[in-house]
Formats: C-alpha cells, sequence, structure tokens
C-alpha cells in the first residue's frame, strides 16, 4: 500500500514537472505581451490585440524580439511622441528591465544625436543585448533578432560624416531624402570622402549663398580640414582667392591634405584623390601671334630699336598653291584652338588676334607680349618658297650676334627645339630646325623668349593640302602645347 502511494506520487510529480513548463510559456507569452502594453504603450491591453500577439508568439509567427520592435514601431506609440532621453530610458526599462546607466545612456544618446542613426538603430541594439535574451528567457519564449533596414543604421559613423557635411558645410540639418541619398553612396563604396565634399560644395545651395571669398575659406576650413583657420593659413587662401583663383582651387587644395585624409579616416571613409588644379597666380603667361592679318599695312616702322632702317608694318602673308587658302586665316585657327588648349592646362593666354579684321603691326605684336611681361610668345606662320618640293616644320629666330635681342638668343633656341620636337611628332612633318634672321621686326622688338614657327610650306602641295584639315590644326595645336609644357617643365 505505501510502494502503492509512492508510485501514484511519482507519477504525479512526473506529469505535473512535464506539463508545468507548457502552462507556463502560455502564461509567460500572455505576461510578455501585457507588460510591453504597459511598459511601452502605457495601457492594459485590449483583447483582440492580447490575442493577435499571443497567437503570433506561441505559433511561432514572432519571436520575442520583433514582438517587442512592433509596439515601438506602432503608430499608438510614435504618436507619443516623447523626447530620444525619454525613449532611451523606456528602452531600459522595457527591454533590459532596469534604470539605465549615466555612462550607456549617454552613448546611445550620442548615436542618436550626433551620429544620426534613427531610433530603430538604438531599438535593436537593446533587442539583441544579452540582458533582452535573458528577459526572454524568464518568460520562456524565443528571442529571436531585430535589426534595422534604415540606410542610416548600416554603419553610424558614414551616417555622421554625411550629417556633419550638412551641418557644417550647408550649415543645417540633413533633410532626410538628401541624408539617405549621401550615406548610400558611400556605404556602396560609390563616392569617396572627397567626391561627397564636392557634392555639397558645388550644390546650388552652396554655391547661391552669396558667400564672400573670406567665408567660403572659413567654411572650408571647417568642413574639410575640421578646424578654424590659423590666421596665417587664412591669409594666403583668402590671398589666392582673391588673385583669381577659383574656389575649387582651395578645396582642392584642402582635399589633399594630410588633415583631410586623417578626417576621412575618423568616419572609416576612404579620402579619395585631389584634382589637381593649377594656380593661376603663378601660371606662365603666352602670348599667341597668329601672324599676318586680312589686310596688309603697307606704311613703314623701325625694324629695331633706335633703327633707322624702315620696313612695311605686316604684310598679309603666302597663300595655298593648290588650296588657295590664306596664310592668315590658318594661323588665326590654329592659334585659337592653341588658345584654347592651354587655357584647360592651366596657362594664362593673350592673344595679339581673335580675327583676321585687325590693325596690327609687328612692332604692335610685340610689344603686347613686353607689356605682359609673357613668359613665351609663339608667332604662328606657314612658309613659301619658289622650289614646290621643299616641305617640312622650320623656326626662326634671332642670332647672338642681333643688336637689339642677341642676349635672348640662347633661350629662343632651347624654346624652338623644344616645340619643333613635339609639334613635329603631332603633325608628322619632317623638322628643318632653327633658321635666323636678324632682320624680322617683330623679333627685333620683342624682349621676351619667342619664335617664330613656321608651321609647313603652302607652297608644297601637299603639305598646302594637310595645312587646311581640321585634323592638322588640332594637331599642330597639342603639339605646340606639348613643347611649352616640355619647355616649362610640367
Ligand atoms: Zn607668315
Amino acid at each position: 500500500m505505501r510502494k502503492k502511494l509512492m508510485t501514484w506520487l511519482l507519477a504525479f510529480a512526473m506529469i505535473f514537472t512535464v506539463a508545468a513548463p507548457a502552462q507556463a510559456a502560455r502564461g509567460g507569452v500572455e505576461d510578455f505581451v501585457r507588460r510591453l502594453y504597459q511598459v511601452v504603450l502605457q495601457r492594459e491591453p485590449d483583447a483582440a490585440g492580447l490575442a493577435d500577439w499571443c497567437d503570433a508568439l506561441t505559433s511561432g509567427r514572432a519571436q520575442g524580439a520583433e514582438t517587442a520592435a512592433g509596439f515601438y514601431d506602432s503608430i499608438e506609440f510614435k504618436k507619443r511622441d516623447i523626447s530620444d532621453s525619454d525613449y532611451v530610458e523606456m528602452l531600459y526599462t522595457s527591454i533590459m528591465g532596469r534604470s539605465s546607466d549615466a555612462a550607456g545612456k549617454a552613448d546611445w544618446l550620442k548615436l542618436l544625436q550626433e551620429k544620426g542613426v534613427t531610433r530603430n538603430y538604438v531599438l535593436s541594439g537593446f533587442l539583441m543585448s544579452p540582458e533582452f535574451g535573458k528577459l526572454c528567457d524568464e518568460y520562456g519564449i524565443e528571442r529571436g533578432s531585430y535589426t534595422s533596414a534604415a540606410v542610416r543604421d548600416q554603419n553610424p559613423d558614414v551616417t555622421a560624416f554625411v550629417k556633419r557635411l550638412y551641418s557644417v558645410c550647408l550649415n543645417r540639418q540633413p533633410d532626410r531624402d538628401g541624408w539617405d541619398f549621401w550615406t548610400g553612396r558611400l556605404l556602396r563604396h560609390e563616392l569617396s570622402g572627397a567626391e561627397a565634399a564636392r557634392g555639397f560644395f558645388y550644390s546650388q545651395e552652396f554655391l547661391t549663398k552669396g558667400l564672400s571669398n573670406e567665408e567660403f575659406v572659413r567654411i572650408a576650413y571647417r568642413t574639410l580640414l575640421d578646424r578654424d583657420a590659423d590666421a596665417q593659413g587664412f591669409e594666403h587662401w583668402t590671398g589666392k582667392l582673391n588673385d583669381g583663383n577659383s574656389w575649387e582651387f582651395v578645396i582642392e587644395g584642402f582635399i589633399g591634405s594630410q588633415e583631410f585624409s586623417k578626417l576621412c579616416d575618423r568616419y572609416g571613409i576612404t579620402p579619395g584623390e585631389a584634382k589637381k588644379v593649377n594656380d593661376v597666380t603663378e601660371a606662365k603667361t603666352i602670348v599667341i601671334d597668329a601672324g599676318h592679318q586680312a589686310k596688309q599695312m603697307k606704311d613703314k616702322e623701325a625694324v629695331g630699336p633706335g633703327s633707322s632702317q624702315m620696313k612695311a608694318k605686316v604684310s598679309s602673308g603666302t597663300s595655298g598653291v593648290v588650296t588657295g587658302n590664306d596664310e592668315y586665316q590658318i594661323n588665326l585657327d590654329v592659334a585659337l584652338l592653341l588658345r584654347d588648349e592651354l587655357t584647360a592646362r592651366g596657362y594664362n593666354v593673350i592673344m595679339t588676334r581673335e580675327t583676321n579684321d585687325v590693325r596690327l603691326s609687328n612692332q604692335d605684336r610685340a610689344r603686347i607680349a613686353n607689356e605682359a611681361g609673357a613668359d613665351a610668345m609663339i608667332r604662328i606662320h606657314c612658309n613659301s618658297v619658289d622650289a614646290s618640293y621643299v616641305r617640312g616644320a622650320l623656326c626662326i629666330i634671332q642670332s647672338k650676334s642681333n643688336p637689339y635681342c642677341g642676349s635672348l638668343s640662347g633661350t629662343c633656341s632651347e624654346l624652338s627645339n623644344t616645340i619643333l620636337k613635339s609639334y613635329c611628332a603631332a603633325t608628322g612633318l619632317k623638322n628643318m630646325g632653327i633658321q635666323y634672321d636678324d632682320n624680322l621686326t617683330g623679333t627685333n622688338w620683342c624682349q621676351v623668349p619667342n619664335t617664330v614657327l613656321e608651321m609647313g610650306f603652302m607652297s608644297n602641295a601637299a603639305e598646302d593640302r594637310l595645312m587646311g584639315t581640321d585634323t592638322f590644326k588640332q594637331n599642330a595645336a597639342r603639339g605646340i602645347a606639348d613643347g611649352l609644357d616640355a619647355y616649362f617643365g610640367r
């Protein structure tokens, strides 16, 4: 009898221990959901809502983390419009089951307010914490997982980098679309830090602020170097701008700095390359003289300073033996292309003429270069001789014994050889080297390094035809520009 009772008791205990967890789980689910209503929505559950959530949890359609996230994501909760501080505090209470510690709370608030992640990022941090895991265990439910899908929540440092560009460069809070756009492109490595920064500086919004050079430099310092301008640096960069450099010159100068690299590194962003922008205050000045003009000037001028020998002011030049093209037109075509090519390469370019309808003597042309203090003057011509078989390119300069400008002969020789080399390489014409002539008004009056480039012979049928083509003119301009680059060691 005693043995039988023991067996019964044992059996009852076994049934009880097997049955007990299942019952506790059902009760646990309801308690878990009820608690979320009370702590998050601050009300008792309505019957339908309670049943829905319990059903989802017991059937396995939802787990602890997404259920809790569902309450925080609900319209009802969002309507309560609580502060970030209260929000974080509530997460501590509802998810960790304790009140906040100061350091922990400060970290979460920093993520929200300084870096700019959404509340869902913080929520995910709490839901994936060991404390929430334990809480779920206590209620006998699976924790599951929850991560925020928001672009801004994928990498808080990248989010913060973009937020910083809005606040420092544009002086405002980011708008949501823009914030997501820039953050997404940086996350996908479609942009470097440099490219993102350019996007802000070259935006309509920034460019239409009407900033002075001084205001611009202060903002560029803070945005790209993450500090206020020091007095010396401020003076340097505003000086460069006031002397004619573009904002791009400053932006690229800063992007190329160690400080910008370090700033990007701090946010885990690839800095990217700076573009080379020439300093216009150091740019070489080139005077381009397209030889001749539509109408010759027969009245005379002195062939050199102080000379009594007189020559016609300017001739109308030669013309093509086959094409009948006018030399002055070919010269101008190449000169205009060379102007554009050199400007694109960062040179200051001064043209003696940009149309054929001018009245410029050879002295006038030399004076333009002298007054500009040009680093070089390129005088563009086409050649002609009686012997129609003669072909090739050559340069004409003064000899060392020229009484007006002999001392420049060596420099002019170097300039000529350098230009001929790349000009002939670009056009395929034969290099006939340098010829010396001390009887040229334009040379004798010129006080800067200069050369007359005779591009080819219009008296030769093949070269006449060639020089009339657009391809030739483009190659010629590029070849001369290459020669100038080489001459200036660029
Ligand atoms: Zn000529």
